[in-house]
């Protein structure tokens, strides 16, 4: 933790004073250097906040504005400078305190883009979702029940893999039984889609468990990147393969808006639940990675700069 002074923004920045930042699994990647960052350089990418002064190119922002943004490097500070682009005004009518809007940002967009608009799951679709129990899976898994799909969820052990049951998925396991399981549940023709958030330690077996034109969808990569594919795997059932990032489907503040919006409205109507975010202050934060890195938590994990 450094003291540093505070960087007017530029024409296409708007400096926010952080009022909650949130923990990704990214900031690990970072942290480690597994994602290199020219160093030194600030750490977290998400946040709530609100806007204390505006470049030139500030457009209809105010000084005052509340605010969230889910990529701005630094934002574990108490300010930082936000570019303007990326930076979505929060309508008082959320009616949500940070630590219940927060889990919605960064993972909750994201679970709405995978089962909307990266594939657009129907009631007739059967769904294999792995890390089911983390920030992304436990919202993707109520997100396909509120489409009427049958969902398959797995989890690396039997506590977690009951947390996902006891969101509403229909089918549980742990990961070894990914392959029986889907076996059992689609009496061997496999299922249409699978969002994978684990990555290397089980990409074959989830490829392997689509039927003919099914999708795999690569979430995240928790244990590590998929080694490069021999396209020519993808022919006998016709697969298709998708790697989505949250840039390409929330673009825009209006593609923001209209999917939080969507998210606020299924949960008054009590179809989607999920813990309030956990703050740790800025000195602790090695104990807020440890948390994340530990897979025992299931619970969206911040940084409150000013505790
Ligand atoms: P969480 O930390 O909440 O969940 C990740 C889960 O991955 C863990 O809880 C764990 O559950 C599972 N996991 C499996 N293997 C490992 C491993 N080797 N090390 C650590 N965890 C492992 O993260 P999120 O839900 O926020 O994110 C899930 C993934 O999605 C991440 O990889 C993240 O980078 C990615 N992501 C992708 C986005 C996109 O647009 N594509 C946007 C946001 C996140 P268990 O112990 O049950 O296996």
């Amino acid at each position: 933790m450094v003291e540093s002074e505070t960087l007017s923004p530029t024409a296409n920045e708007a400096l926010v004073k952080v009022a909650l930042a949130g923990v990704n699994f990214i900031d690990v990647y970072h942290r480690r250097g597994q994602y290199p960052l020219p160093l030194p350089s600030g750490i977290g990418l998400e946040g709530i906040g609100e806007i204390v002064s505006i470049g030139k190119a500030g457009g209809d922002f105010k000084v005052g504005d509340r605010v969230f943004w889910t990529s701005a490097l630094g934002s574990y500070a108490q300010y930082v400078n936000v570019p303007i682009d990326q930076l979505t005004v929060i309508k008082p009518e959320l009616q949500l305190t940070n630590e219940q809007l927060l889990p919605l940002l960064l993972q909750g967009m994201t679970a709405h883009y995978l089962v909307n608009s990266s594939y657009q799951v129907t009631g007739e679709d059967t769904v294999l979702v792995t890390a089911a129990a983390g920030g992304v899976g436990q919202l993707v898994v109520q997100l396909l029940k509120d489409k009427g799909a049958t969902v398959i969820a797995c989890a690396s052990n039997s506590n977690r893999a009951q947390y996902a049951k006891n969101l509403g998925a229909d089918f549980v396991g742990i990961y070894d039984q990914i392959a029986s399981l889907v076996a059992e549940v689609t009496k061997g023709l496999g299922v249409d889609v699978v969002y994978d958030s684990v990555g290397k330690d089980y990409f074959d077996v989830c490829l392997a468990t689509l039927k003919d034109n099914g999708m795999y969808v690569l979430c995240g990569a928790a244990s590590g990147p998929v080694p490069p594919l021999d396209l020519g795997r993808l022919s006998t059932k016709s697969l298709a393969i998708r790697r989505p990032t949250l840039g390409s489907y929330a673009r825009t503040q209006d593609d923001r808006i209209a999917r939080l919006e969507d998210l606020t409205n299924l949960i008054r109507a009590g179809k989607l639940k999920y813990p309030s975010a956990k703050a740790f202050p800025m000195d602790k934060t090695k104990e807020a990675h440890d948390l994340i890195e530990s897979r025992t938590y299931s619970g969206k994990i911040a940084i409150d700069p000013w505790l």
